[in-house]
């Protein structure tokens, strides 16, 4: 055996490692496994040690996508082997009992959902379905500023698109009056008190731990103002919970349960003034509703004491508040406030964006439900910060897409190719390396081809090269226009290259392809890749929304408006 196979071999298990942990293989890991697949063939762990450190440091170097395609290319049993034992069930839910858990989504109508709202609804969905349970969706529309008519009804289609289903819908705003209700009864309680310091001064007091004067006032003072907030024109006051302006934790310094916000309502109009925030609603809502596991991302850890004192005080079922860490992409927004300005900006093109992480644009660009569910789940529910590469995501969806997409024939960037004593033929080549019901398609061929000008570069006069599924040329001559060839013969020579054409009946195409949107948080202006090219004859006749191969180039999900042939570049 020689070294080479030392290296070939470390290089599949670093890169198998590395793609189970991020991105970072652990040579002690890949040391043991190579050891012992090679150690019955005779070689010492003293040959292996060095080659696997050399071997991981490398894999080490590449990023996480590169290192999944080579994986992918290399050997795909132990990619899809790892990949089965990460496609877990969701771990089991603290005391839960069968028909009896119930679970929620809350989004808020301000934008389209991206996937990270995916991986919300998904755990909330999926845990519903596991113990027989009921899933809210509840539109936590208490904000007006924010809240959009038109978001609710797109929201609940993009949910319905990755295939999640609800056992009842509602509406947070639609509850107000139980939420005043219930702040009356703090009031009277003595446990919230009105405030109208400048919000500058409730910051300060807050940092400070410093209480204000508004803190001191009566019970049946603070129901006075608040009946005021409700229905007058008084501003710039908020009920605040009592809680501890010196508590080490910042979110219980008398948070703010109600503020003002003096703005049409798409659902309540201009009934309501008075809006209670996220503190308030969110705990609320849950326990009222009857969820048992509300699920929120990790950046409200500290707010679940307010969560939980909040329905101590009003004597209220308590849900087991759960916790998992917000899903971040590398160079991608995952987050409405991110993706909106870029769409105001026009700095990408809206929301279906091919570059964005929402649900439209991933859909546009070939992502499928299955896969964003698949990459959910091998993601789990861990509170650890999770800034994962979206190559795990076009992994997920390649295992979908590979088996099923027809391939094709793209030439990008093309150059014309003549071919003297070319036969004429009628060529049936397959649409599927395997899959044979996929179906083939017929190509008539004459002596014009087109073939991509990158490939001829690479060759000079004298050398030959097939027409993948049809004959070997010998270059004869090139110029900028055209390549001169002649044909010789169909029979497989090994070795050559073997290239993708079009015959003089081509589809004149563009395809478009998404790069990372931020490079070092900055904004990637090269980010929407145009490539202009030919495709075969047969892409013509493909419907939109068809998930193809170009061979060579990679899948793509097809447009096709009246003819007018558009490609959206998903991944290789
Ligand atoms: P955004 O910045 O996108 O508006 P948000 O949390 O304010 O984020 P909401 O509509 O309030 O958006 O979120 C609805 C649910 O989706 C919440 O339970 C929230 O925790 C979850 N969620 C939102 N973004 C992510 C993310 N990136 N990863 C995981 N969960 C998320
Ligand atoms: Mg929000």
């Amino acid at each position: 055996m020689s070294p080479d196979k030392i290296k070939k071999t470390a290089r599949i298990y670093a890169l198998q490692n590395a793609i189970t942990f991020n991105g970072k293989a652990n040579s002690k890991a890949v040391i043991g496994k190579v050891i012992a697949v090679l150690q019955k063939n005779g070689f010492s762990p003293k040959e292996i040690i060095p080659v696997v450190n050399k071997v991981v440091a490398d894999v080490n170097k590449i990023p996480l996508d590169e290192q999944v395609s080579e994986l992918e290319k290399k050997a795909p049993e132990l990619l899809i082997k790892e990949k089965k034992e990460r496609d877990f069930s969701l771990p089991d839910l603290p005391t839960a009992e069968k028909g009896k858990v119930v679970t929620r989504f809350p989004p808020e109508p301000n934008g389209y959902l991206h996937i990270g709202h995916a991986k919300a609804s998904i755990v909330d969905y999926e845990y519903a379905r596991m113990y027989d349970g009921k899933f809210i969706l509840r539109f936590d529309d208490t904000n007006p500023e924010n809240a959009q008519l038109e978001f609710y009804d797109v929201q609940k289609e993009d949910l319905c698109w990755l295939g999640i289903e609800w056992d009842k819908e509602y509406h947070t705003s639609d509850n107000l009056d139980k939420h005043y209700k219930l702040a009356e009864q703090l009031i009277k309680q003595g446990d919230v008190y009105v405030c109208n310091c400048p919000p500058d001064e409730v910051k300060k007091g807050r940092y400070h731990g410093k209480e204000c004067i508004c803190r001191s006032c009566s019970p049946d003072k603070n129901m006075d103002i608040w009946k005021e907030m409700i229905s007058s024109s008084l501003d710039c006051t908020v009920l605040r919970l009592r809680g501890d302006m010196k508590c080490a934790n910042t979110a219980m310094r008398d948070p703010t349960l109600f503020r003002i916000i003096e703005k049409e309502h798409p659902l309540q109009g201009d009934k309501y003034r008075v809006w209670p925030t996220y503190d308030f609603a969110g705990a609320i809502e849950d326990s009222l509703s009857g969820v048992t596991h509300p699920f929120r991302t990790k950046e409200y850890e500290l707010r679940d004491e307010c969560y939980y004192r909040l329905l101590d005080l009003l004597k209220l079922r308590k849900p087991y508040l759960m916790e998992f860490a917000r899903l971040s992409i590398t160079g991608m927004p995952v987050s409405k406030r991110k993706i909106k300005p870029l769409i105001e900006q026009g700095l990408v093109l809206g929301y279906d964006d091919i570059r964005l992480p929402t649900l439209r644009g991933l859909r546009k660009r070939g992502i499928l439900p299955e896969a964003i569910k698949n990459f959910v789940f091998s993601q789990g529910i861990s509170k650890s910060e999770s800034n994962v590469t979206f190559g795990l995501v076009e992994a997920a969806n390649r295992k979908i897409v590979d088996p099923v997409a027809r391939r094709y024939f793209f030439v990008n960037g093309p150059v014309k190719l003549v071919v003297e004593n070319a036969p004429k033929i009628k060529k049936s080549i397959d649409l599927h390396p395997t899959d044979k019901k996929l179906g083939c398609r017929t190509i008539k061929t004459d002596d014009t081809f087109y073939v991509q000008k990158s490939d001829m570069e690479k060759l000079k006069t004298g050398d030959v090269f097939r027409l993948k599924d049809l004959f070997n040329v010998k270059i004869k001559k090139k110029n900028k226009e055209t390549v001169f060839g002649e044909c010789l013969g169909e029979k497989l020579i090994s070795g050559s290259l073997k290239i993708q054409w079009t015959t003089d009946n081509f589809v004149k195409m563009n395809v478009f392809i998404p790069h990372v949107l931020f490079k070092n948080e900055k904004f990637n202006p090269d980010s929407l890749e145009k490539i202009e090219g030919f495709a075969e004859e047969a892409v013509s006749k493909i419907k939109t929304a068809e998930i193809i191969q170009f061979e060579r180039f990679g899948f793509v999900r097809i447009e096709n408006k009246k003819g007018e042939i558009t490609g959206f570049f998903a991944h290789k």
